[in-house]
């Protein structure tokens, strides 16, 4: 399996791991996608993830004072609530993006699913 726009991790018949870059360009932007036969259920399962650990999105020395406030309030959120809220977002590129990640997916699911019957076969 092997898309323009998609990277195959991992790639075991059991366990496909795929990951896709952002449109922005930030490299830390990426969606990944984990399809496995855990051993659990009777259907592969599909895990979707995507990094977001920074708080910051205009990393300049101008906003340097700002920045360093909200780093400050939001050090307290966490200390006084134990929750802080984090998102961010990831942008596919075009059409052609979503359908090779849509491909992907269907192709890691159809060869975790042929695992699964080769599988249930021999019991
Ligand atoms: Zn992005």
């Amino acid at each position: 399996m092997k898309k323009s726009t998609i990277e195959v991790t991992c790639d075991y018949k059991d366990f496909v791991v795929f990951h896709t870059t952002c449109k922005c360009g930030d490299t830390s932007h990426i969606l990944g996608t984990v399809v496995e036969d855990d051993g659990e259920n009777p259907y592969p399962q599909v895990t979707l993830y995507f990094p977001c650990g920074r708080f910051e999105v205009h990393r300049t020395w101008a906003n340097l004072p700002k920045r360093i406030y909200k780093r400050i309030i939001d050090s307290c959120k966490m200390l006084f609530t134990g929750n802080l809220d984090v998102d961010d977002e990831f942008m596919f590129r075009d059409e052609s993006h979503v359908k090779d990640f849509r491909s992907a997916l269907e192709e890691a699911i159809n060869q975790v699913e042929e695992y699964v019957k080769i599988k249930e076969a021999k019991v």
